[in-house]
C-alpha cells in the first residue's frame, strides 16, 4: 500500500516532482539522489533525461522519462526538457508542479509544509529569485520588431513550484512545442522563460521564498540548526571554491563531498546506512 506523508490535507501524492538530468550525470549525480531524498518521495518523482540507460531504468522503472531532447547544454535542449516536464505534469492531474536540477536535495516534508499554506486553485509561483531585480529582455514580436520586457524568475538551480491553476493558464506558451517557441522569442534559458510566461503572459508573479537554495549562493551561510526546514539545497562550485552546506558528519568530506549523504542522515537518522556510518 502507498504511504504518503500528510501535512494538513495536502499529501505528497498531490505533488509532481520533476528532476532534470543528462546522460553524463546519471552516475555521478542521480545515484546520490536515488540513495537519499528520492527514497522518501519515490511515487511522485520523475526524472527527465536525454539518453536511454538501463541502470537508471532498473532503479526508477517508469519514473524515468527518456525525452528525445538533445544532450547539448544549449537553450533549445534545456527548453525541450522543461517542456517535457511541464507536459508530464499536466497529464498527471496533480495539484503542484515542482522542478529540480539533479544537484538539488529536496526535503519532501519541508516542501509539503510550504505548499500547504497556498492553494493550488490560485496562481502560485514559488522559488528563489535569481537576481535582486527583474531581468530585462528583448521580446521579438510577430512583425519582427522588438519590445523591451522585464520580469522576475525563479532560478532553476534552486528548484521552483507552480500551482495547477497557474500552469493551466500557461498552456498556450508552455506546453509541447510552444515552450521552445516562447524561449526563442526572448532567447533566454528555460527558467527565465518560465518567469517570462508567468509574469509577462499570464499576469502571475513570483513569490520569493528563502527556503529554496542553489549553489549560486554561499551555502555555508545556512545555520546547521536550520537545515531541516529548508525545502531545497544544492552543492557545486561558487567563485572557484567548493560550495556545500556546513555539516560535520557522519560522513567525511572525502566520503561525501556533496554533504547530501550526511544531510540525509541528519534528517532521517534511522536510515540503515546512517546507523552504520555513525558506528552503531
Ligand atoms: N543539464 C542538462 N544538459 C546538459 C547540461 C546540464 O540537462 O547538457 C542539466 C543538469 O543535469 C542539471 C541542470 O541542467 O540538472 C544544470 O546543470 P549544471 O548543474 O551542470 O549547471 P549550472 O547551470 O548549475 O552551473
Ligand atoms: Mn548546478
Amino acid at each position: 500500500p502507498e504511504e504518503y506523508t500528510t501535512q494538513g490535507s495536502l499529501t505528497l501524492g498531490d505533488v509532481f516532482i520533476a528532476v532534470k538530468t543528462t546522460k553524463r550525470f546519471h552516475q555521478s549525480r542521480m545515484e546520490l539522489l536515488l540513495d537519499t531524498w528520492i527514497t522518501r518521495a519515490r511515487e511522485q518523482t520523475y526524472v527527465f533525461t536525454d539518453e536511454e540507460d538501463d541502470a537508471l531504468k532498473r532503479r526508477m522503472g517508469d519514473h524515468v522519462v527518456f525525452t528525445n531532447c538533445s544532450t547539448e547544454h544549449s537553450h533549445p535542449a534545456l527548453s525541450c526538457k522543461m517542456a517535457a516536464e511541464f507536459d508530464a505534469f499536466l497529464a498527471s492531474g496533480r495539484s503542484w508542479f515542482c522542478h529540480l536540477d539533479d544537484d538539488n536535495y529536496l526535503n519532501p516534508q519541508a516542501l509539503l509544509q510550504l505548499l500547504s499554506s497556498y492553494s493550488p486553485t490560485r496562481d502560485v509561483y514559488l522559488g528563489k529569485p535569481s537576481l535582486n531585480r527583474p531581468i530585462r529582455a528583448s521580446e521579438t514580436l510577430t512583425n519582427n520588431q522588438t519590445k523591451s520586457v522585464h520580469f522576475w524568475f525563479a532560478t532553476g538551480g534552486a528548484g521552483f513550484c507552480i500551482s495547477r491553476k497557474l500552469a493551466s493558464k500557461m498552456v498556450p506558451w508552455a506546453s509541447g512545442r510552444n515552450f521552445l517557441k516562447t524561449s526563442e522569442l526572448i532567447r533566454l534559458p528555460d527558467d527565465c522563460t518560465m518567469g517570462y510566461i508567468i509574469e509577462c503572459k499570464v499576469g502571475g508573479q513570483l513569490l520569493p521564498n528563502a527556503l529554496f537554495h542553489s549553489h549560486l549562493e554561499n551555502l555555508q551561510l545556512i545555520p546547521t540548526s536550520r537545515l531541516t526546514q529548508q525545502v531545497t539545497l544544492s552543492y557545486g562550485v561558487f567563485e572557484n571554491k567548493l560550495n556545500v552546506i556546513e555539516l560535520s558528519g557522519p560522513f567525511s568530506l572525502q566520503e561525501d563531498p556533496s554533504r547530501f549523504r550526511s544531510l540525509h542522515c541528519h534528517l532521517y537518522p534511522d536510515t540503515s546506512w546512517c546507523l552504520q556510518a555513525a558506528g552503531w
